[in-house]
Formats: structure tokens, C-alpha cells, sequence
């Protein structure tokens, strides 16, 4: 007998041998008696779960959060209850448009998406590297994400569905700009910032509502790929971002971001300059100040990638009382489309699973029962209705948000406040950037653009010359356009 423990079945019967099926001879044919190999093949068939629409490609790290400043005059949220306390955290870092097994070093948004687990349930910060976003109606989202994903006849990418779409719909420029710099292609995950992108919302002990601005700043330092380098890097490593993030935090040498808020007082947000809950649109910092909060850190690798960041999931529904919503129309869409997506992904119950269950213990206490792979006590014996009068749990009013002011004619509005709506910001970030930095920008957009129909590109030299005038001219120079 060997020392080693033995193989077995997945009911737990030892395996007399795992290198010869059972056969009728030596030449077989192959017994259908031979269930462990039959188990063995249709458990191999059904490995793969589906893939994620979007951000299909991340890796993964846990992690600690800390408080650095008191912010309780915002938020009654006992993550940030005191200074010096500590909450775990679980970061996942993706790429968007590529499949799971695409390469890291493209030009693309990056998802940033964190699962704290509060002592109040968890909450997800489901955010991207960049401050907005293409654009601010969900009912777009499906095509927008279509634009970018693969063409139905060639199965390819392709720069003409790309920049269609973004010429004919002016609020991606902001968004587009930052595609298209420097920071489209961050050196490494450790590299670049977090955004919550949407404006949320704190609520204090008081019942005073903020809305909120999420901003999670590298302590390592804004780096980037140029784009040959990324080019080059594609083929020699194409898991480059999740290599250097893995083996970084193997070595102990662990990424920190600052954690930083906007905060608007609930009222501001009817004479703002901008639509508040406009998602291509920032808070000018002058406006509104970072306020630093605490420090993340990612200092723990997944023991294993499915169970811990696969089958991880993030939803931007999962908020915790003091921290809430806005009316922004995009996070609305998300508040449904995340967990949407995770029940038809991983099943009803996916919030069950180890990863994603709350670490607090008692937070849990629902009348759901039963479902596709219920694995825990699926509540036992007790009451699966409510009202009971056995003792089950029941609502506490205590947790409700002050109610919000809504006014309004219900109709289709396209949230736009003057005709240059879409053009400043992108403008300011181009005023913004170094001259070199601007060079690298209309090199990346001419080298895109220019695989394009020349109507689409005179469409977007339209929409960069009203962000800026020179903006404009030089992508025009670069395409070789009058
Ligand atoms: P500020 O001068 O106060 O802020 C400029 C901010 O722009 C910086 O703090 C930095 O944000 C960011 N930034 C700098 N260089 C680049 C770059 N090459 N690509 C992308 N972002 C860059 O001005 P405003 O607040 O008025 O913002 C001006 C523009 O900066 C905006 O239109 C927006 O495009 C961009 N920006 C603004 C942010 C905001 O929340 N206000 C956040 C990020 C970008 P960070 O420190 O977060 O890296």
C-alpha cells in the first residue's frame, strides 16, 4: 500500500486504476461498467461555465482595506465606522471586449471591481479604470457592447463597427479620448486607478444624503504601455497583466491604492453646471475635492482561480446601509444586468458560494429556499414565508434611505443641457495632456480611425474639432483629410 491518499470517485470510492479503461479484452471495446471513466469524461464535458459578455479575461487577489480619515459625517456605513479599521477585500482586475483567453496587453477599459465583506454584508464596488464611460443611456448598452465584440460575417473585430458607432453617438468622445491615451493600455494592473465611474450615494446617521464620487488612486504611480511595446508583448506574453500581478503579490510586494470620495451635497445636484448622474461626464476636482478615505491593498493570491475569481460575483446592487444609489441611468441598468447575469452564469444561489458569501456571520437571512445547487442548510426548519409567527426574520424600518425628491414628466430624455454637452470635458482632458501625450493620442486614433469608411472618419474629426479645435485639425492631418 502507497502512502498517498487515495483517488476516488466524486462519491468517494476508491479508484483501482486511473490509466486503463475497463475493455471486453485487450483490444476492447471499452465497458460501459466503467462508470468512473464515464464520470470522468461527462464531468471533463461539463467544465466550462459561461463566459462573461464582458470582462471575461481578470485576474484576481484578496485583500485588506483600511481607514486612514474619519468620513462618518458622510456615512453611517460601519466599514468606515472608525480610523484604523480594517475590512477584507476581494479585487478583480479585467480587460472588457477580449474573450477569457485573450491577451492582457490591448487597448481597452479595465474593469476594477471589489467585494468588501463588511460586518454589514458585502459591498461591491464594481468600477472601471476610468472616471466615465461611452456612454450614459443603458438602453444603448447591448449595441454598444456589439460595436465592440466580433462582426457577424467575418467573426472578426473590426475599427469600422468600433468607430461607427462612437461617431454617431458624441458622448463616447470623453470616454473615447481616454481609450485612446496613454492610459488605454496601462503597464500593469498595479498601474492604474480605480473609478467607481457612477455617482453614488452616503447617507450619515443623521438621514442626510451625499451624492458620492468613488476614486481609488495607485500608490505605485500612473505607468503605460506604449503601444509597439504592447504590440510586441501580445505575442510574447499575452497573460502579461496577470503574471506580473500574480508573481508581485507572491514576492510580497503588494499594490495600494488611496481611497479618495467626492462628495456633493444633495441639493447641489439641481444647479450643478453638469448633469451630476451624467456617466461621461467627471466632477472637476476644483469643484469638488478628493477627500482621502483609506488604503487598499491586494496582498493575497487566489488558492484557486475558478473558485475564487470566476465564480466570483460582483454586483453593483450589493451596497450596505449609509452607502446607496443615484439616479444615474446607467447604474440603474446595472443594479438589474450584474446580478442578472450571475444567475444565468453560476445559478440562482450563486451568492451562496464560498466567495461570495458574506464573512460576517448572521448577515444572511432570507425566505429563499431551494434552487439549482442549494448547498447549505437551505434554512432548515424554519418558516419559508413571512409574515410567520415562528420567529423568522422581519424587516427593520431602521435601514430605510430618506425618501428622494423626484419631479418630472415620465418620457425619453436624452439628458443633455446645452449643445457642447458632450464636447468640453473631452476638450479640458486634451487641453490637459503634455504635447508628447497629445502626439501619442492622434497617432492612436489615425492608426485606428484610419482603417475606416472616410465618411466615419470626417464624422469623428467633426466631433475632436468641436472638443478642440487642434485636436481636430491634427487627427484630420493624420488621415489626410482636407
Ligand atoms: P483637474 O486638473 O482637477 O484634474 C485632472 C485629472 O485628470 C488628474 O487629477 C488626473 O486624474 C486626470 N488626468 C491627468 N492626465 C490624464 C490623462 N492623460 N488621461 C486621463 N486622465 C488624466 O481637472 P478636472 O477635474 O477638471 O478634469 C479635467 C479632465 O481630467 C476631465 O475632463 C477628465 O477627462 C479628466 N479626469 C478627471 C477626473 C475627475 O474626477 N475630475 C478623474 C480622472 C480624469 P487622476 O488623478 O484621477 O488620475
Amino acid at each position: 500500500m502507497s502512502d498517498k491518499e487515495t483517488l476516488t470517485t466524486a462519491a468517494g470510492i476508491p479508484v483501482p486504476d486511473n490509466q486503463t479503461s475497463l475493455t471486453a479484452g485487450e483490444r476492447g471495446p471499452t465497458l460501459l461498467q466503467d462508470h468512473y471513466l464515464l464520470e470522468k469524461l461527462a464531468h471533463f464535458n461539463r467544465e466550462r461555465i459561461p463566459e462573461r459578455v464582458v470582462h471575461a479575461k481578470a485576474a484576481g487577489a484578496f485583500g485588506t482595506f483600511t481607514v486612514t480619515q474619519d468620513i462618518t459625517r458622510y456615512t453611517k456605513a460601519k466599514i468606515f465606522s472608525e480610523v484604523g479599521k480594517q475590512t477584507e477585500v476581494l479585487g478583480r482586475f479585467s480587460t472588457v471586449a477580449g474573450e477569457k483567453g485573450s491577451a492582457d496587453t490591448v487597448r481597452d477599459v479595465r474593469g476594477f471591481a471589489l467585494k468588501f465583506y463588511t460586518e454589514e454584508g458585502n459591498w461591491d464596488m464594481v468600477g472601471n479604470n476610468t472616471p466615465v464611460f461611452f456612454i450614459r443611456d443603458a438602453i444603448k448598452f447591448p449595441d454598444f457592447i456589439h460595436s465592440q465584440k466580433r462582426e457577424p460575417h467575418t467573426n472578426l473585430r473590426s475599427d469600422t463597427m468600433q468607430w461607427d458607432f462612437w461617431s454617431k453617438v458624441p458622448e463616447s468622445l470623453h470616454q473615447v479620448t481616454i481609450l485612446f491615451s496613454d492610459r488605454g493600455i496601462p503597464k500593469g494592473i498595479p498601474y492604474m486607478n480605480g473609478y467607481g465611474s457612477h455617482t453614488y450615494s452616503f447617507i450619515n446617521a443623521a438621514n442626510e444624503r451625499f451624492w458620492i464620487k468613488f476614486h481609488f488612486k495607485t500608490q505605485q504611480g500612473i505607468q503605460c504601455m506604449m503601444q509597439e511595446d504592447a504590440d510586441d508583448m501580445v505575442g510574447k506574453d499575452p497573460d502579461y497583466h496577470t503574471r506580473m500581478f500574480f508573481e508581485a503579490i507572491e514576492r510580497g510586494e503588494y499594490p495600494k491604492w488611496t481611497f479618495y470620495v467626492q462628495v456633493m451635497p444633495e441639493l447641489e445636484a439641481e444647479t450643478y453646471r453638469w448633469n451630476p448622474f451624467d456617466l461621461t461626464k467627471v466632477w472637476p476636482h476644483a469643484d469638488y475635492p478628493l477627500i482621502e478615505v483609506g488604503v487598499l491593498e491586494m496582498n493575497r493570491n487566489p488558492a484557486n482561480y475558478f473558485t475564487d475569481i470566476e465564480m466570483a460575483a460582483f454586483a453593483p446592487s450589493n451596497v450596505v446601509p449609509g452607502i446607496s444609489f443615484s439616479p444615474c441611468k446607467m447604474l440603474q441598468a446595472r443594479l438589474f444586468a450584474y446580478a442578472d447575469a450571475h444567475r444565468y452564469r453560476l445559478g440562482v444561489n450563486y451568492e451562496r458560494l464560498p466567495v461570495n458569501a458574506p464573512h460576517a456571520t448572521k448577515v444572511v437571512n432570507t425566505y429563499q429556499r431551494d434552487g439549482f445547487m442549494r448547498f447549505d442548510n437551505n434554512a432548515g426548519a424554519g418558516p419559508n414565508y413571512e409574515p410567520n409567527s415562528f420567529g423568522g426574520p422581519v424587516e427593520n424600518p431602521a435601514f430605510a434611505e430618506p425618501p428622494l425628491k423626484i419631479s418630472g414628466d415620465a418620457d425619453r430624455y436624452e439628458q443633455k443641457r446645452g449643445v457642447d454637452d458632450d464636447y468640453i470635458q473631452p476638450g479640458n482632458l486634451y487641453r490637459l495632456m503634455s504635447p508628447d501625450e497629445q502626439a501619442r493620442l492622434i497617432k492612436n486614433i489615425v492608426d485606428h480611425l484610419g482603417n475606416t469608411p472616410e465618411a466615419i472618419q470626417e464624422k469623428m474629426v467633426e466631433h475632436f474639432t468641436r472638443a478642440d479645435k487642434d485636436y481636430g485639425a491634427r487627427v484630420a492631418k493624420g488621415l489626410g483629410l482636407a
